[in-house]
């Protein structure tokens, strides 16, 4: 980009959203991975019809823009890898409508997911999706990434509450997505095929969500269990058992060692893993559902079992459970995080084979996440700099992988490819696929400016 063009983006935006300071692209250069490349400039559009105008510029001048939410992606996804232009939705914060009949709400991306929940419940409604992140990401990194939470076990991931969506394509044209209906099959399922794309088809600026009426009520269970081999059998049966739990969350033995100062239950000596555990709906089903998963957890191994006494102590508790991934810096100062997901009854075979893994490379491996949905947050703890561990580590993740595999899994359940991920892409997927795949990107982004070098191994 040089200096025309930044005059140029300037005449767009208006000089004071847009940036070259070498201290603003630092912040705009990183995400949660901790992978960092500098960009040439950040922009912050106001406006669907900003974002058209400096796509249509892009693509005439043939530079790169990789959209960016909050920078909480687990993958690389918003690394500006080929320079070009960030472009940051911040300002583009809006709930533009809540409408309580039909049970819609139609947001901006830069709106904070978490604020979004807040404001349908102030209504009597609920928007499930509730990304660990939830207090800092945007619903258009969530709705890019299809991200999910420890609520997808009985409500489903972003993807199940998208009805439609507004997006720019890489040439500046505008396009609309799926429906505000319930209903709707009208050609392709082109919001399915954004929803995940990663920033690499099409930049989402409007986004229609479905709503559902809030639970009356819900019950948080702690439990705890002597090792994770009955805390996750526990897993296993409290899923075949028909009583769907609205969470059913795994916390092992080192994760729970990074966050026992912030427990505000006092973590007992001979605790290997604890489950969170959430029921909710009608007051009568609650009572029932959580005496029937206290009865569960007990049958399979529980000890101390403690249920929330009220709302500001679930609350805390979960704001714990959040704060699990960054405090396992505590074990290692780099972390490889992995997201797989197996069918829900393989979970203790899972678990055991992590274990296993763990002890052959000699590296620690802090395992938790969204049990209850067969998906596991696998994260091999190392050091920076140490470069046998980080051989192990490669070996380890490459066997972690192929472990979700061969128990008929994914290798990524909610947190994508990005770059991260890139290298085990053809473990899943055949050369076809990723063809077909390549093809659809071509479709879109011909001139390849919208975030390149995601999610596709390079050439
Ligand atoms: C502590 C912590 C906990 C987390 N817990 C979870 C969890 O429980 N579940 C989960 O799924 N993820 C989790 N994540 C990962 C992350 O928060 C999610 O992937 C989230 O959806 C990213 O949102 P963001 O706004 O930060 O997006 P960014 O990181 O800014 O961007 C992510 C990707 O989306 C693209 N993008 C962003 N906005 C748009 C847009 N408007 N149009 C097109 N593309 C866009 C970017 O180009 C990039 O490829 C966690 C992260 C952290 C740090």
């Amino acid at each position: 980009m040089d200096k025309n063009t930044i005059k140029k983006l300037g005449k767009i935006l208006g000089s004071e959203h847009l940036t070259t300071e070498k201290e603003d692209l630092i912040c705009y250069s990183y995400d949660a991975t901790g992978e960092a490349a500098l960009p040439e400039a950040v922009a912050f559009p106001g406006s669907a019809s900003e974002i058209a105008e400096i796509m249509h510029l892009a693509s005439k001048e043939e530079f790169p823009v990789i959209p960016r939410g909050a920078g909480s992606g687990f993958v690389g996804g918003s690394v500006p890898i080929r320079g070009g232009l960030v472009l940051s939705t911040k300002r583009l914060n809006r709930i533009i409508e809540i409408d309580m009949e039909n049970m819609v709400a139609v947001v901006e991306p830069g709106v904070i997911t978490g604020h979004i929940q807040s404001e349908v419940e102030k209504m009597g409604l609920f928007y499930p999706p509730d990304p660990s992140s939830l207090k800092f990401c945007t619903i258009g990194g969530n709705v890019a990434m299809g991200s999910g939470g420890p609520r997808a076990v009985k409500y489903g991931v972003t993807r199940d509450y998208v009805l439609g969506l507004e997006v720019i394509l890489p040439t500046g044209e505008v396009i609309s997505t799926g429906t505000r209906t319930a209903k709707g099959v009208v050609g392709y399922d082109m919001t399915r095929l954004l929803i995940g794309s990663e920033g690499t088809l099409g930049i989402v600026t409007k986004i229609t969500l479905r709503l559902i009426p809030k639970p009356e009520k819900k019950a948080t269970l702690y439990a705890e269990f002597p090792d994770t081999k009955s805390a996750s059998e526990a897993v296993s049966g409290i899923m075949a058992s028909g009583t769907v739990p609205a969470t059913l969350e795994f916390i092992d033995k080192s994760a729970l060692a990074c966050i026992k100062k912030d427990l505000s239950i006092p973590l007992k000596q001979g605790v290997g893993a604890i489950l969170i555990i959430e029921a909710d709906g009608s007051r009568a089903a609650v009572s029932e559902d959580a005496a029937r998963l206290k009865g569960l957890c007990k049958r399979f191994g529980a000890g101390n079992i403690v249920e929330s006494s009220g709302r500001k102590e679930a609350e805390k508790l979960w704001d714990t459970r959040r704060a699990i991934s960054p405090s396992l810096f505590r074990l290692g100062t780099k972390k490889i995080n992995e997201d797989i997901v197996v069918p829900r009854n393989c979970i203790p075979k899972l678990i055991e084979r992590l274990e296993a893994i763990s002890k052959k490379y000699n590296l620690t491996i802090a395992n938790f996440g969204h049990a209850g949905d067969g998906n596991i947050h696998v994260n091999i703890m190392l050091n920076k700099g140490n470069v046998d561990e980080e051989k192990r580590a490669e070996a380890a993740t490459k066997e972690v992988f192929q472990t979700a595999l061969d128990l008929n899994g994914t290798i990524s359940g909610e947190h994508g490819i990005g770059l991260s991920k890139q290298p085990y892409l053809g473990m899943e997927l055949s050369d076809k696929e990723i063809d077909l795949m390549r093809g659809v990107k071509k479709v879109f982004d011909p001139k390849n400016i919208l975030n390149p070098g995601k999610i596709f191994p390079q050439e």
